[in-house]
């Protein structure tokens, strides 16, 4: 084969469909699972099973690792740290940024290169139109890779620092579940009225297509430049009115019997940069409180 070979650790959802995809594209692929069993699937299709991580990681200079977190990296390569030296980890699993520096030095210490990686799709989503993941820490390895990894997905280089790829990955998770969430809760507010769902998912589309384009309602460009400048005109749109608003919100998911965590989470915010001497700024002066936490 002329492709080059991909060590695969870590056979959940994603690690198995990873490993899958790399046999469909023609990659030589070994495995290696803590529970072995889960190896089956992918030897019928042409894997080869490594009965430890020490063997895996010998097999090749690239090694692609999807587990729950990255203790487990350690849990399944911690006994194989003599194999490391040369090889290219890269790792897709989830964790906070600072555990992905710490597992940058850890593997530079063992002379091995980790290229740390946030990926945006769900196992189904892998190799898949559109799929793409977050990497960072060394360019020079995730280069020499760059073929084989696009087999998952675009790649998406964020930098140097190696907690970069996790910084934007919950990034986008955080906008993905607050704003999602957000929803829920306005549809349960109007379903205590008999309303149904599909009522309200029209306004939500055109809202989220005008914050996302250009123009008057582009409020993804003009927060990010108020945010960015640290400047948050008020106009006749001030923060004191917006405080008063948030507080009707509240008021009403707790006259219909709604949950309101997320909405009174956002009053607090408000209110809070209004107390801050903000009330007569715009609604991104809550920028300066989430900066600056209580203590
Ligand atoms: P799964 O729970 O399906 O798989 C977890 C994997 O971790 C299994 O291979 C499991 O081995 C292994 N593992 C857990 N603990 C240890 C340990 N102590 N030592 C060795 N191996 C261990 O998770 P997913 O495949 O869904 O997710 C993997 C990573 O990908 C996570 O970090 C997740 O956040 C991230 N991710 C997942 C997405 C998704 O939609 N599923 C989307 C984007 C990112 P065993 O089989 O033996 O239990």
């Amino acid at each position: 084969s002329t492709r080059e070979h991909v060590t695969v650790i870590g056979l959940g959802a994603m690690g198995s469909t990873m490993a899958e995809a790399f046999l469909a594209a023609g990659h030589p692929t070994t495995v290696w699972n803590r529970t072995a069993a889960k190896a089956d699937p992918l030897v019928a299709k042409g894997a080869t099973l490594a009965a430890s991580p020490a063997e895996a990681v010998a097999a090749g200079e690239l090694v692609v690792i999807s587990l729950v977190d990255y203790a487990a990296m350690y849990d399944a390569l911690g006994a194989a740290d003599g194999a490391l030296g040369g090889r290219v980890l890269v790792n897709l699993s989830s964790d906070t940024p600072e555990e992905l520096r710490r597992a940058s030095r850890w593997a530079a210490e063992r002379g091995a290169e980790l290229v740390t990686a946030g990926i945006m799709v769900p196992p189904p989503g892998i190799g898949k139109p559109g799929a793409y993941a977050f990497y960072s820490g060394p360019d020079g390895a995730l280069e020499r890779h760059r073929r084989t990894l696009e087999v998952l997905g675009g790649i998406e280089y964020t930098g140097g620092d190696p907690g970069l790829a996790m910084l934007y990955y919950q990034s986008m998770l955080l906008v993905f579940w607050t704003s999602l969430t957000s929803y829920i809760h306005a549809a349960a507010l109007l379903r205590t009225a008999g309303v149904k769902g599909e009522a309200l998912r029209p306004y939500i589309a055109a809202m989220f297509n005008d914050l996302a384009a250009d123009g008057p309602m582009g409020f993804l460009r003009i927060v990010t430049d108020q945010v960015e400048a640290g400047e948050y005109p008020g106009g006749e749109n001030n923060l004191h009115m917006q405080v008063v608003g948030v507080g009707h919100v509240v008021q009403a998911l707790r006259d219909a019997g709604v949950d309101t965590t997320m909405p009174a989470a956002l009053k607090e915010l408000f209110v809070r940069a209004e107390a801050a001497g903000h009330g007569a700024d715009g609604f991104t002066s809550v920028a300066e409180v989430i900066k600056k936490p209580e203590a």
